[in-house]
């Protein structure tokens, strides 16, 4: 029999844990062929939520716990419920009921086919502002240009993993993580799910705008270190505008004989002096970036099949 672990990361949530198992055991009723899992990571939540998990522990089996000394994160929730959980996949999913359970057999039916990372994507939002939603659409389309690796829009972290994958996640350990970017970056057979994305069925969103920027930025530097390539950019230009300028006043000393003057001379040598600096910044950064790429000591490649048999990164 094959076994699911369904991984629940979860933060001051417990008035959503009551509903969240009703709605999940429905669905392991329905789907008797497997096994199943329902491993919570309690993010040091100062609420109940412990206490709810233990007793419902008690009661079923099937469900498990990691409990974090203090609150770390989601993302760092999320890893940790990578490495603990048992399944011959996993299936990531929000404890607010954001995620439907529901959509859990469609999930698995795309991983029985064969694919190994079956992503849920947003067709709609509720309950969300639409500055939320503008800022997120606006995030995606700039984060998109600035790398190489394909970025799926409009999804979050609900999806099905296979075995493979989460040990291929397991492998990418950067403290400063951002998942997404990591999900991306595995590759492998990826299949996307539409659903429509409720609204948080009880207490609050964790998340600010500080926080969403504070992710965005991780996000950004995380995929990619091209904005560290800004200043090489931006030297470009002041150059061509210190030779452009230089060619001028030159040109006028010749040929209408005029000396060069005072403030002429001060914006060519403010010209030349911040286009160097700007210059150096940019070799700088080139370097940084190079060293920020080896310091997160990733794999260099992850195999899908060798010999025809699929690859499972055990190694
Ligand atoms: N979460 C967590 N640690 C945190 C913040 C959130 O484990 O520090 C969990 C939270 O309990 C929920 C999921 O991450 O299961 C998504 O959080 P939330 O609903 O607040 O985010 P949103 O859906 O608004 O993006
Ligand atoms: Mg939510």
């Amino acid at each position: 029999m094959k076994k699911i672990s369904v991984i629940v990361p979860a933060y001051n949530e417990e008035e959503s844990l009551p509903l969240l198992i009703e709605r999940m055991n429905k669905i392991m009723e329905q789907m008797k062929e497997y096994e199943f899992e329902l491993l919570f990571v309690n993010d040091g939540s100062k609420d109940k939520t412990i206490q709810i998990i233990k007793e419902m522990r008690e009661k079923d089996n099937r469900i498990s716990y990691v409990d974090f000394s203090r609150n770390f994160g989601k993302e760092i929730a999320m890893i940790a419920g990578l490495d603990y959980a048992t399944g011959d996949c996993v299936i990531f999913i929000d404890a607010d009921l954001q995620d439907p359970p529901e959509l859990i057999p469609e999930l698995v039916k795309y991983w029985e086919q064969g694919y190994d990372d079956v992503y849920a994507k947003r067709r709609s939002r509720k309950g969300e502002a639409w500055l939320k939603k503008f800022t997120s659409k606006m995030y995606y389309k700039v984060l998109q240009h600035l790398t190489q690796v394909e970025i799926q829009k409009d999804t979050g972290d609900f999806r099905l993993l296979d075995r493979r994958c989460v040990n291929a996640l397991k492998k990418l350990r950067e403290s400063q993580r951002n998942t997404k970017s990591m999900f991306s970056w595995i590759g492998y057979n990826k299949k996307e799910v539409l659903y429509d994305r409720d609204a948080r069925i009880a207490g609050k969103t964790k998340w600010n705008y500080i926080k969403l920027v504070d992710l965005a930025i991780d996000g950004i530097t995380s995929f990619t270190t091209s904005p560290l390539r800004l200043s090489t950019f931006i030297a470009i230009p002041t150059f061509m505008l210190l030779f452009g300028y230089f060619a001028y006043v030159i040109a006028k000393c010749f040929v209408v004989h005029k000396a060069i003057q005072a403030f002429q001379a001060i914006i060519l040598l403010i010209l030349f002096f911040s286009g160097v600096q700007i210059l150096l910044f940019g070799i700088i950064g080139e370097y940084l970036g190079r060293i920020f790429n080896e310091t997160k000591n990733r794999p260099l490649y992850l195999v899908n099949e060798y010999n025809g048999k699929k690859e499972m990164n055990e190694k």
